[in-house]
Formats: C-alpha cells, sequence, structure tokens
C-alpha cells in the first residue's frame, strides 16, 4: 500500500517520495511541505531544522494510518548535499602542496545519487609521496558523512607542468624537465638518472631519458642497448624505447659518439638543443637528463635554452663532492633555475651479514649541502655491488632486483623528487595567475 523511497539530493534537507496510495489523499493532507507530482509518484521536501513541527505532524499523521513508526522513520531520513560532501572533502590536505584537494581540483566527475556516492580523486602525480594517506583520508571523511551507505572512488593522477609550456613552443609534450646535475664526474649520477627514470616509470608516469653526457654517453651500456640506434622520421629523432622509457643518447651515434671529445662550445651546445628540441618526445611527464659533471657548456646551454622544472642534485657523502656540488648550485642559481633538492649516492653500505649500516665515504654531506641552500633531501641511495653490475651488465636494478633494499631507495627518492616537482608546479601556476591579474589590472600604457 505504501512504498517510501529516496531520490532528491537536497542539501540540509529530508526529502521522500510516497506512490500515491488510496487511504491517503497526498494532495489535500501535506501542504505543509514543498512537494509535487511526478507520473503516479509524490514528491515530498522538509527542512530539518525549519520544518521539525511539520515533520512531526506528517509522523503522526501517517501514523493514523496504521504505518508503523519505522517505516515513517526510515522516510525522513536525512539526505546528504553536494556541498556537505565538498566541505568535508575540504578538510583532507595534501601534505606536499599544503593545499586542500577540493580547491587544487583533484575532485573529478562527482556523482550523487541518493546515498550513492561516487568520483575520482585525481593526484598530482602518480609518483605522489602520500597517495596512500590521501585516499585514507578522503575514505575517513567520507566515512564520517552517515547518509553515504556506497562509496566508490577511483584513483588517478595528472602530472603538473612544471614548466611554463606557454612560454616554450618548442617541447610542448614535455611535462616536466628535471636536470640531473653534479660537481664531480662518479659519483653515480647516471645510475641515478637512470634508476629514478625507471622508479618514476614504474609508478605510471611517461617518462624519458636523455643522456647529454655527449662527451661520455653511457646511458645505452647502462641500458643493454649499445647497439641500438634512433631512427629519424619527419625530421624528428625517434627516441629508443627501453623499458617503458624513451632513450635519447649521443652513444646511439656510434661512429659520431668517438669523435665527440673534440666537439666544442657551440657545437656541443648545438647537440644538446638538437636532442631537446628535435626529439619527438611522445607526452612525457618526466624527462629527465642526465647532465655532464661540473658547470661546462651542457648545463650552462639546459639552463637557457627552454624552461625547465628544475635541477636535481647528486653526491656523495665525502667533502671532496659536496664542496663541488655546491658550485654546481651556485650556478643554476645565479641563472636562476629552480634546485628540486638533492639526492646523496653511495651514502652507506649495508653489511649483507649483519644488517649493519657502514658510513665507508662519512657521512653528512649532502645533508650539509641541504642544509646550507635550504634545499630538499630527496633521499640516500646505498653503496651496492648490485648497482654497480647492473649498470655494466646493461640491466638497471629497478629492472633487475625491484625488491632490493636499493631499489626502494630509488623508488623513495623518485617519489620525494615528484612531490617537488609538483610544489614547482603550483608555484608556477601561481606566479602565471599572479602575472596574468597584473596584466589585466595595468593601466594601458598611454601613447601620448
Ligand atoms: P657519473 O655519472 O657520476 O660519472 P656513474 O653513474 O657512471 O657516475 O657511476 C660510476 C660508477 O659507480 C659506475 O660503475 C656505477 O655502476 C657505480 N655506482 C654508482 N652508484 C652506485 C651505488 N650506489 N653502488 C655501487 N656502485 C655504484
Amino acid at each position: 500500500m505504501f512504498i517510501a523511497a529516496f531520490f532528491r539530493v537536497v542539501p540540509n534537507k529530508l526529502g521522500g517520495i510516497l506512490t500515491t496510495s488510496p487511504s491517503v489523499d497526498i494532495e489535500n493532507n501535506f501542504d505543509v511541505f514543498r512537494k509535487f507530482q511526478f507520473m503516479n509518484l509524490w514528491i515530498i521536501e522538509a527542512d530539518f531544522e525549519k520544518d521539525f513541527m511539520k515533520i512531526t505532524y506528517f509522523c503522526v499523521f501517517f501514523y493514523k494510518f496504521n504505518l508503523c513508526l519505522n517505516k515513517v522513520k526510515v522516510l525522513f531520513r536525512s539526505l546528504v548535499g553536494i556541498d556537505q560532501v565538498l566541505e568535508k572533502l575540504s578538510t583532507v590536505i595534501d601534505p606536499d602542496l599544503k593545499k586542500d584537494i577540493v580547491s587544487m581540483g583533484m575532485i573529478k566527475d562527482l556523482e550523487l545519487n541518493d546515498s550513492n556516492l561516487k568520483f575520482t580523486l585525481e593526484l598530482t602525480t602518480p609518483a605522489c609521496p602520500f597517495n596512500i594517506e590521501i585516499e585514507d583520508d578522503v575514505r575517513r571523511v567520507i566515512g564520517e558523512i552517515t547518509e553515504v551507505e556506497n562509496f566508490d572512488l577511483k584513483v588517478t593522477a595528472k602530472v603538473m607542468e612544471g614548466r611554463s609550456l606557454e612560454d616554450d613552443t618548442t617541447m610542448k609534450t614535455v611535462k616536466n624537465i628535471i636536470g640531473v646535475a653534479s660537481g664531480k664526474g662518479g659519483v653515480g649520477k647516471s645510475t641515478v638518472s637512470l634508476n629514478l627514470a625507471l622508479a618514476l616509470s614504474q609508478t605510471g608516469a611517461k617518462v624519458g631519458l636523455l643522456d647529454a653526457d655527449i662527451y661520455g654517453p653511457s646511458i645505452p651500456l647502462m641500458l643493454g642497448m649499445k647497439d641500438s640506434y634512433m631512427q629519424v622520421e619527419e625530421n624528428k629523432l625517434q627516441p629508443a624505447i627501453s623499458n617503458g622509457i624513451q632513450v635519447v643518447s649521443f652513444g646511439f651515434f656510434a661512429e659520431q659518439s668517438h669523435q665527440a671529445a673534440i666537439y666544442r662550445g657551440p657545437i656541443i651546445s648545438g647537440i644538446l638543443k638538437q636532442f631537446l628540441v628535435d626529439t619527438d618526445w611522445s607526452n612525457l611527464d618526466y624527462l629527465i637528463v642526465d647532465l655532464p659533471p661540473g658547470t661546462g657548456d651542457i648545463p650552462l646551454t639546459l639552463a637557457q635554452t627552454i624552461p625547465i622544472t628544475g635541477i636535481l642534485v647528486v653526491t656523495t657523502p665525502q667533502e671532496v663532492a659536496s664542496n663541488v656540488a655546491v658550485k654546481a648550485i651556485g650556478m643554476f642559481e645565479k641563472l636562476n633555475v629552480p634546485i628540486i633538492g638533492v639526492v646523496e649516492n653511495m651514502s652507506h653500505f649495508i653489511c649483507p651479514n649483519c644488517n649493519d649500516k657502514h658510513y665507508i665515504f662519512g657521512n653528512g654531506g649532502a645533508q650539509k649541502i641541504s642544509d646550507q641552500f635550504n634545499i630538499p633531501f630527496l633521499g640516500e641511495i646505498p653503496l651496492n655491488s648490485g648497482i654497480m653490475s647492473g649498470s655494466d651488465t646493461g640491466k638497471p636494478i629497478m629492472i633487475s632486483n625491484p625488491d632490493s633494499l636499493s631499489s626502494v631507495a630509488f623508488r623513495n627518492a623518485a617519489k620525494n623528487i615528484a612531490g617537488q616537482c609538483s610544489i614547482l608546479a603550483l608555484k608556477l601556476k601561481e606566479e602565471m595567475a599572479a602575472e596574468n591579474k597584473n596584466d589585466e589590472t595595468a593601466p594601458e600604457a598611454s601613447t601620448n
């Protein structure tokens, strides 16, 4: 005789839907409520706080018709509103960006249908260091809304642009460019660049690796691609593909790479520019550029040719390495290139027998740099013979032994780097918005 169900989404209100029943004259008895008829259904609405008396009356009315109170209670279940959901979600803060996930536009495709809630949480990078924490927080705050009975959450990521694509029409398909620099050679910069690229790629990001060490390209060897070469199609270099990453290296040009030692300034800069701009990079979230050590032509060209997200500094713990790394940082700072942070390679050795940490090259080098320049310390990679043999045999540790402690260390560093890229991207976005606002409000220049 009587069916009650709910379907309207009315913030802070109660709602109900009644089938017309022969014994209840809804049309003439419910003037106290906002109501309307839809086919053979009556839809009613009430504001719980304001209409409390009316609701009581309504309950009594139904009671008269021998409806058990239970049913009446069910009928007056509160409906949740989108504003209530968003209000709850806006209490979730991205720990990296220090902004709430609603104002950051991370909530997409929200659908609220009665007590069924569905939306997509779009993180700023698949390598987000806090992805589990943010997802847990989202589930917790939604769990606090008692009216939501079914919650369907999808988590995705869309990497933010950490470089101004407006200012760079030449590399529109690359969202972030990370230059990897070191003060001196042999600190493991190429090893770190490669394994970080693989770690980022394994999170689902689209990654490219540009081996910009034109005098001593080592990436092809480290990837077991000594005999690979790059094609040219429609005047564009086609990167070689290895383990899902797009790779460009002067090492793929076998003959020319032997002559690189005699190349100087403008030629070297020209080669790098071509590798950057004339390569058919296919929609990259991150392009890692493995720079030669020091502060020569190539790092300078990278910093001056195109907008980049920032520089990652690799150093080893000993003072000789960290002291020269400081010089590289100084150069990039002078050129106004952001420093993403510092990674310490060969930090320590974990004894496979006793699990003790041994600081073979001393410790604290990278931390000192981090403190001195106020730049983030993004990770420490242990000294491990597996890393070295993997490089020599073309099987990077991220591929050959992804569960090793070294791989875990690369993964952690990669997440921190991606997090810092999102922070720099947000900063850039805010700066650009402020600039656009200034342009709009600035009085037009007088032509007199
Ligand atoms: P760079 O690019 O700074 O010149 P490389 O990446 O070529 O340095 O590394 C120099 C050598 O050190 C290589 O043989 C490499 O395999 C080894 N190596 C780098 N990092 C580690 C590490 N964490 N543990 C063991 N060997 C390493």
